[in-house]
């Protein structure tokens, strides 16, 4: 193995690449009201407004985009470039401009970028991590040009290497990524993981070990369910959840937990295997989520009015990835989490007419139990492309 160590002057010259100011708002956002806010990734294929609308019509209101082509490496500056080429990896300054007045009208907030799968920011490879590191500096600029709150990020794999030297890594390479990028309002959140392989981030002091050595950076932490039960935090159980949230407590804080990632598990408890599966058909269960979205110290809260100040809750959201396997499964798992949370799905203002046809009630009724399956099924056969009726 190459015992060079790792250059700490990676750096490269980003003079001339375009860099968005991002805008400055007045006050807090209007979504951080202290609402729920349940959200979804949603794809950006075609074009990136569309997702805002998926997202919309799906009854969310908050979502989770790619902000470009996740598995695949971008030439270095691809931002709002107007030169965009094949493949539509790259959005322009006037596309990305009218999503921000899109996600504006239809109220739709946090808006999460999920970071390219291939960034690995601990690698003890050279040039796979110089590579990390531009295409994480990349994702800051667009993530800034979308106007996101949080672009999440994977720490990385160690790759055999040195757990402690590649967490260090990563925190070095995060600060190298964020250099002359005014940041705004994005926070970047490092998101547990299942701790497959040499896969770092399986436990919260792992997490936080890495957030220590980025001071200066707007940083948080992203929980993903079916991560956690796969890592060995048995969130199936309530007394499972209460001990998980303690861990989280203890290491990094509720309070810098912003995004919970919202997946059921294929795979069993310990596995370190990361399988998503829809919510209430795999292994934590239907039960289990309605712990989570319930928990007190999840709750989101509103600006300036944490009940909880150690739970902190401002700008908390929840957000689904889970499979598509058949047309209408995102529908499915967004209204089970609106379902299990007991609170009404919202109609944001100023939207308009949904394009599949797929309506919020805006009113909660009480209906008896036989109605309210009908209306189900009613609402589940003007859903874009339900075929089958199967819940
Ligand atoms: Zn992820
Ligand atoms: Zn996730």
């Amino acid at each position: 193995m190459d015992e060079t160590p790792q250059n700490t002057q990676l750096v490269y010259d980003a003079e001339d690449e375009y860099r968005p100011e991002p805008t400055v708002p007045a006050g807090p956002p209007a979504w951080q009201d202290g609402s729920l806010r349940i959200g979804i990734h949603t794809s950006i294929a075609g074009d990136i407004a569309q997702s805002l609308e998926i997202a919309h019509a799906l009854g969310a209101n908050a979502l989770q985009i790619f902000s470009a082509s996740p598995r695949m490496w971008h030439s270095h500056g691809s931002a709002a470039d107007s030169t965009a080429g094949p493949g539509r990896e790259k959005f322009s300054a006037v596309a990305m401009a009218r999503f921000r007045a899109r996600r504006e009208e239809l109220q739709l907030g946090p808006l999460v970028v999920h970071a390219n799968y291939l960034i690995n920011l601990a690698s003890p490879d050279r040039v796979l991590r110089v590579r990390s590191i531009q295409a994480f500096h990349d994702e800051l600029v667009r993530a800034v040009a979308l106007g996101a709150d949080y672009l999440v990020v994977h720490p990385g794999a160690s790759r055999g290497g040195d757990a402690r030297q590649a967490a260090g890594a990563v925190a070095q390479s995060l600060r190298q990524a964020a250099r002359n990028v005014k940041l705004g309002s994005l926070r970047i959140l490092l998101e547990n993981t299942a701790g497959q392989g040499t896969v770092l981030g399986s436990t919260f002091s792992e997490l936080k070990f890495i957030l220590d050595l980025c001071p200066d950076l707007p940083v948080g932490v992203c929980i993903d369910t079916a991560h956690m039960f796969a890592a060995g935090f048995n969130i199936r159980e309530a007394e499972g959840l209460d001990k998980t949230l303690q861990a989280i407590q203890s290491t990094v804080g509720l309070a810098r937990v912003y995004i919970i990632h919202c997946n059921d598990s294929k795979t069993p408890l310990a596995s370190r295997v990361d399988r998503h599966e829809h919510i209430g058909e795999g292994k934590i269960g239907l039960d289990a989520f309605r712990r989570i979205l319930n928990h007190p110290l999840l709750a989101p809260a509103a600006a300036g009015q944490e009940k909880e100040p150690a739970a902190g809750g401002v700008g908390r959201a929840f957000i689904l990835e889970t499979p598509i396997d058949k047309p209408g499964d995102d529908l499915k798992n967004v209204r089970t989490l609106w379902k299990l949370s007991g609170k009404p799905a919202p109609v944001p203002a100023g939207s308009a007419a949904p394009r599949d046809g797929f309506r919020v009630r805006a009113k909660k009724r009480k209906r008896p139990a036989a109605r309210k399956t009908s209306s189900k099924k009613r609402a589940a056969a003007r859903s874009r492309g339900v075929a089958k009726k199967k819940r």
